[in-house]
């Protein structure tokens, strides 16, 4: 870890120690990161990549960690992209953009350019790489929908892979490994006026629906066609509470942390969760959101790991 800290010192790419995760996560809750790393641009990114996979270092990128709950201490390096958000290039219909933006940000530019394509995204807080690896959706829209191609990083090098070579499937894609670097997108022409009618009709829709606090979104996947959070709530458990952690009393799949709650009170919520549902209607509950530390985690789902 030593070389690994030279080297950033010497490239000036910030990064920190013992990094509390709760600043960063979403739901404000988690351990700690041994050492957090935050590239500003592409080149810093590719730069830390290149170096962590040279000195063999098991590592994690993440985005807006708006999916992650890091459930212990985490001792390897985790790259965080959430500050690569000023990279965006518009020639005509074609948008590249890195990373590290935020969906939010990226659907006003986009509305502001009078491109259309994202309206129904633009409550999600994901980065746009998170939102990719993760194939982020909601109202009929999706993050794959106009996307051109990505580039990536992987195995140590740089290359870039179309739409068609990538499989998307609901709230997930094939990206496992492959670090998005930047993603290009082609939209169609709209009024701005029309973009901004369609993008308030879904927030509209996105609060009243969900909750507004501190959440990981929807904890559990669609289950025969149903949210989760019917099956929760016909369990009795809306409202639920383990320490500061509940069940939200708007939309019962997703967690609220409102009395700063902890990992353990999460965790807790979860298990009850998942043992109720199972038991009342023999339905075994499947995670949307990825723990990472997790006793089960394996490198190759979690890790962005060098490859031999
Ligand atoms: C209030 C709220 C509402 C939400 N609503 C929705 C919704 O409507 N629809 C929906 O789909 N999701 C929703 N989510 C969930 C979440 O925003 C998505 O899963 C999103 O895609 C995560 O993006 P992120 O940048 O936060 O990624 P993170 O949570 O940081 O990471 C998620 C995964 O992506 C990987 N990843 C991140 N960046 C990169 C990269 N550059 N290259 C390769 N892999 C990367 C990480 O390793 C991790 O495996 C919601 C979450 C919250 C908190």
């Amino acid at each position: 870890m030593e070389k690994i800290k030279c080297f950033l010192d010497k490239n000036k790419i910030e990064y920190f120690e013992n990094y509390d995760v709760s600043w960063l996560s979403s739901i404000k809750i988690g351990g700690y990161l041994i050492l957090a790393i935050f590239p500003k641009t592409k080149r810093e990114l590719i730069k830390t990549l290149t170096k962590l996979n040279s000195s063999r270092t098991y590592y994690k990128v993440v985005g807006n960690a708006s999916n992650l709950l890091f459930v212990r201490n985490i001792n390897y390096p985790v790259v965080i992209t959430s500050k690569m958000s000023d990279e965006l290039e518009i020639k005509k219909n074609l948008v590249t953009v890195s990373s590290g933006m935020l969906l939010p940000k990226f659907c006003d530019l986009m509305r502001k350019n009078g491109l259309s394509g994202v309206e129904g995204l633009i409550g999600i807080p994901a980065t746009i790489g998170g939102a990719i690896a993760n194939n982020a959706g909601a109202y009929g829209f999706s993050i794959s929908d106009k996307l051109v191609e990505i580039e990536v990083f992987f195995n140590g090098k740089v290359f870039k892979v179309k739409r068609n070579e990538i499989k998307f499937f609901y709230h997930g894609s094939n990206l496992n490994g492959f670090i998005i670097l930047s993603a290009t997108f082609l939209f169609e022409n709209k009024n701005e006026y029309d973009i901004i009618k369609l993008s308030n009709e879904f927030t509209y829709k996105r609060n009243c629906s969900q909750p507004s606090g501190l959440s990981l979104g929807s904890v559990y996947r669609k289950i025969n066609g149903k949210s989760a959070g019917f099956y929760i709530e016909r369990s009795g458990l809306k409202g639920l509470r383990m320490g500061g952690v509940v069940i939200s009393t708007k939309h019962s799949n997703f967690f609220i942390n409102d009395k700063g709650g902890s990992v353990i009170d999460f965790l807790r919520l979860s298990t009850i969760v998942e043992r109720e549902v199972e038991k009342q209607f023999g339905l075994t509950l499947i995670p949307e959101i990825e723990k990472v530390g997790d006793k089960d985690e394996t490198f190759s789902r979690l890790s962005h790991s060098y490859k031999v």
